[in-house]
């Protein structure tokens, strides 16, 4: 195998490499090299391929600063959908800076939906207002769109797709408190592993929904960058708080499709099959017919938490698949020009909006949970002390903002303010220059003769997170998870310590480290809160 050390220049800028090319990722490298420093993204696939590009709904934020009364609102929300965990200052700083970097993205060149000179706003669950811009139903899409362009458009950012972060390089092995000084990849397209070093490395690799059967994730979402930030010293928080979305279209054999919750802002009600034929014998609106009444009185429209838990106790309940997304009593015209994307894929489907029952189901969407980190986006280890040099921003970082969950469209906005924040951060810095990187330890090393067993593995671990670390938790089945993915690590671990890396063992590993932290979260809380429901604590 060919070892490539790749040494920085030695220059007085400043080179920071930036995993992910999401919209923390994007934007942050914007800030940095407007600074003048020298930016390497890399990201695993193409650098479209990201949670970021399949965001729908929108992004919420109060544009206009003077209006005090409708950011308090956005915060009382906030806070209240996070069932008193945020971290008040968090939130505060959050939407209050939402308007400066709303307009970043607006100047960037992000077209978001507008009625004549103003923008047009929706609302979504646990929304008191009407405050989340949006581009139709494909919001991160434009976002993703305009952010690429402006980063191909720089001489001081390099964007390398099909390379996949390993582990991080750091200052002194063993010594996380001296900091990180690059990274190990693996290019895909020849195999090949890299070293690249960095004055600081940025973590924005998103959340880790392929740990689950059913996910509204890309495949992209394996949890590598919190993975190998723990593996460097860093500490994880609130990782038992993982969202699942209460509306994926379960239709077909394809991979589920997120039905926005924008579309029961509009309107959207969810029923069971006996609510549904209640709602064609006896007509009058179907919101009375709604099961999500008798777990709050926000019905279909209270905070994803509660609607997933109650369509999952409800399939539970009456044995079916997936419950009904009813949208007949709505507005055509209206639905078919807001949400064109959904409509085209129904259509794939058989389905339509304003017509058809669409069938849905919880699937596993959003880490609330993740690296612990500051106000400036710096990554925590234990202690609390920082890791100099490492970053983590985006939905791969625990900054409070969500507290046990996240509000819907909450995340795209501190995606934004935490890349602007940890790179304002950095530009404020002095760090020594690196200058070159170990190579990685390849000696010894064998091609991996087999991937079956892999696959079988990480079967067996979604699987696992399924049955037992899902929406409705107990404590045996937590403990009876815990040990399989002792075992499964096991396994996983002594293929890694003989194997040149590939893809699917080096997401597999990171994989089983994160449902480790999620499931040893869980276990360790004593209460109820937000997205955290295990049955054995009503
Ligand atoms: C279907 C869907 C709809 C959503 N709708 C909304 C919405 O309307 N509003 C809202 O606020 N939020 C929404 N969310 C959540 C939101 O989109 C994400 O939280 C946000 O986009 C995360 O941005 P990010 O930059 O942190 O990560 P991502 O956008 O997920 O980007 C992560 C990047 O890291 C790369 N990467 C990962 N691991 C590695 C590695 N080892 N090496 C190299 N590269 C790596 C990936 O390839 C990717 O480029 C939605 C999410 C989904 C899945």
């Amino acid at each position: 195998m060919n070892v490539e050390v790749f040494t920085a220049k030695p220059t007085p800028m400043s080179r920071v490499i930036i995993i992910g090319s999401g919209i923390a990722g994007l934007f942050a490298a914007l800030r940095l090299e407007k600074a003048g420093h020298e930016v390497i993204i890399i990201t695993k696939q193409r650098p479209e391929d990201s949670s970021t590009n399949w965001a729908q709904g929108g992004i919420a934020g109060i544009l206009d600063k003077t209006d005090g009364k409708a950011m308090e609102a956005h915060i009382a929300d906030t806070l209240s959908c996070g069932d008193g965990l945020c971290d008040v200052e968090i939130v505060k700083c959050v939407v209050e800076e939402a308007g400066d970097r709303i307009r970043d993205l607006l100047s960037i060149g992000v077209n978001f939906e507008k009625d004549g000179n103003e923008f047009h706003l929706v609302k979504e669950g646990g929304h008191s207002a009407r405050r989340i811009l949006h581009a139709k139903d494909a919001t991160g899409a434009e976002i993703e769109r305009a952010l690429n362009n402006a980063v191909s458009a720089s001489d001081n950012i390099t964007l390398r797709p099909h390379t996949l972060g390993v582990d991080l390089i750091q200052r002194v092995h063993g010594q996380p408190e001296k900091g990180i000084k690059g990274i190990w990849c693996l290019k895909l397209d020849s195999g090949e592993m890299e070293s690249l070093a960095g004055d600081s490395v940025l973590i924005a690799t998103g959340g880790c929904g392929q740990l689950w059967e059913r996910t509204t994730n890309p495949s992209v979402a394996s949890g590598d960058g919190l993975a190998m930030a723990v593996r460097a010293g860093a500490a994880s928080k609130d990782m038992a708080f993982f969202q699942f979305h209460p509306t994926a279209l379960m239709a077909g054999n394809s991979r589920p499709f997120l039905i926005t919750e924008a579309l029961r802002g509009e309107g959207g009600v969810l029923l069971d099959d006996e609510g549904l034929k209640s709602y064609r014998k006896l007509g009058s609106g179907p919101k009375n017919y709604s099961f999500t009444l008798q777990s709050s009185p926000d019905g279909s429209l209270a905070t994803r938490d509660i609607v997933a838990r109650s369509c999952d106790q409800r399939m539970k309940i009456t044995g079916a698949d997936n419950v009904w997304l009813i949208t007949d009593h709505l507005s055509k015209d209206k639905l078919h020009s807001q949400f064109p994307n959904i409509e085209s894929r129904l259509n794939q489907y058989g389905l339509s909006l304003a017509r058809d029952p669409l069938p849905v189901a919880p699937a596993a969407h959003y880490m609330v949970g993740g690296l612990s980190v500051d106000i400036n986006g710096r990554v925590l280890m234990d202690s609390g002390e920082v890791i100099p040099g490492l970053y983590g921003i985006g939905e791969v970082a625990c900054t409070g903002m969500h507290g046990a969950n996240r509000l819907a469209s909450n995340s795209l906005l501190e995606a934004i303010v935490f890349a602007n924040r940890a790179a304002e951060h950095f530009n404020s810095q002095t760090l020594d220059n690196i200058e070159s990187v170990p190579s990685w330890r390849a000696e010894g090393m064998l091609e991996l003769e087999e991937h079956a067993p892999l696959i079988r593995d990480l079967e067996t671990l979604r699987k696992t997170m399924t049955d037992d670390v899902g929406i409705v938790r107990s404590f045996d089945r937590l403990e009876r998870a815990k040990r399989m993915l002792a075992l499964l690590t096991k396994e996983v671990d002594m293929i890694w310590n003989r194997s040149i890396p590939t893809r699917e063992l080096v997401e597999l590993r990171n994989l089983l480290l994160v449902a480790t932290h999620i499931t040893d979260d869980a276990l360790a809380r004593n209460e109820n809160k937000g997205l955290h429901w295990n049955k054995d604590l009503i």
